[in-house]
């Protein structure tokens, strides 16, 4: 058996192998819950997304001008803004840390998440993967889903578009490489998406996934700030921003195990994308 098929195969087991099969391209199945199948996704609804940088400017882009679908996909989806929430059905709730992995930070991320038994979204880019490759197998091992953030964390918008494919490619080979499957999720670093990243993305299978409540930790402003953001923000539906890298973490670290077990107690599933099929 090849390496990644024996991290596909054990990441199934931990999903609970049924897993697959359900999704359809517009939705989001939760992989936390089998009985609560399919989870629709909620579009944009700006609610409490950081505003994207230049986030009309995709829309003056023509849609023509960047070729044909690649072949066998006539009819490619492509998003004209991220995903924000997920299904507000279940009380679940996602959370995802960007810019990693980092050797100082996303163990302990890690080995909070493990002592709940909970499951994240982790946005790696490239440069830091292959250097921490172990980090990103036990991110298989252990349940996580990971997503594209870019090989360098650029600003998109200032990029022609073979500079961003190259930043989204080396990243989406880098995780194949080390988690044993390509992502299926595309975070624009700074939350500055633009027309060509999701076009790119779609061409590359990758749902573009945004955020509904932004920790605010990469400003570093005390943990109590950081918790009593995530724990006034929780709702139904949202997707928590925070971050394992880029920085001092150490507070982001601290914030989780303070934050974790109060969407625990209050009856939270913290839940990842289920793979689509
Ligand atoms: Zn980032």
């Amino acid at each position: 058996m090849q390496k990644d098929q024996l991290f596909t195969r054990r990441r199934l087991l931990l999903a609970g192998g049924a897993a697959l099969g359900a999704a359809g391209t517009a939705g989001i199945v939760l992989a936390s819950s089998s009985e609560e199948a399919a989870g629709g996704v909620a579009p944009a609804a700006g609610a409490q997304a950081r505003p994207a940088l230049k986030s009309s400017s995709f829309r003056l882009q023509p849609l023509t001008g960047y070729g044909p679908p690649p072949s066998g996909q006539a009819k490619l989806k492509v998003r004209k803004e991220p995903i924000t929430e997920i299904s507000r059905r279940g009380r679940h709730m996602m959370l995802t840390f960007d810019d990693g992995p980092n050797p100082n930070y996303t163990p302990h991320i890690l080995d909070t998440l493990a002592k709940y038994d909970v499951r994240a979204m982790f946005f790696l880019c490239g440069e830091c993967i292959v250097v921490n490759r172990e980090l990103v197998a036990r991110m298989a091992e252990e349940g996580h889903v990971v997503g594209n953030h870019t090989w360098t964390h650029p600003l998109l918008t200032t990029l022609n578009r073979r500079e961003i494919r190259d930043e989204m490619t080396s990243t989406s080979e880098a995780i194949e490489d080390t988690y044993g499957e390509r992502p299926q999720w595309f975070r624009a670093p700074y939350g500055a998406w633009n027309r060509a990243a999701f076009q790119l993305g779609a061409e590359m299978g990758m749902e573009p996934m945004a955020w509904t409540v932004d920790s605010t930790d990469w400003t570093v402003p005390g943990t109590r700030t950081i918790v009593d953001t995530i724990e006034n923000g929780a709702a139904p539906g949202v997707v928590v921003l925070s971050h394992d890298a880029g920085g001092d973490r150490s507070q982001s670290v601290q914030a989780l195990r303070e934050y974790l077990p109060y969407l625990l107690d209050n009856g939270y599933h913290l839940t990842v994308p289920r793979r689509r099929t």
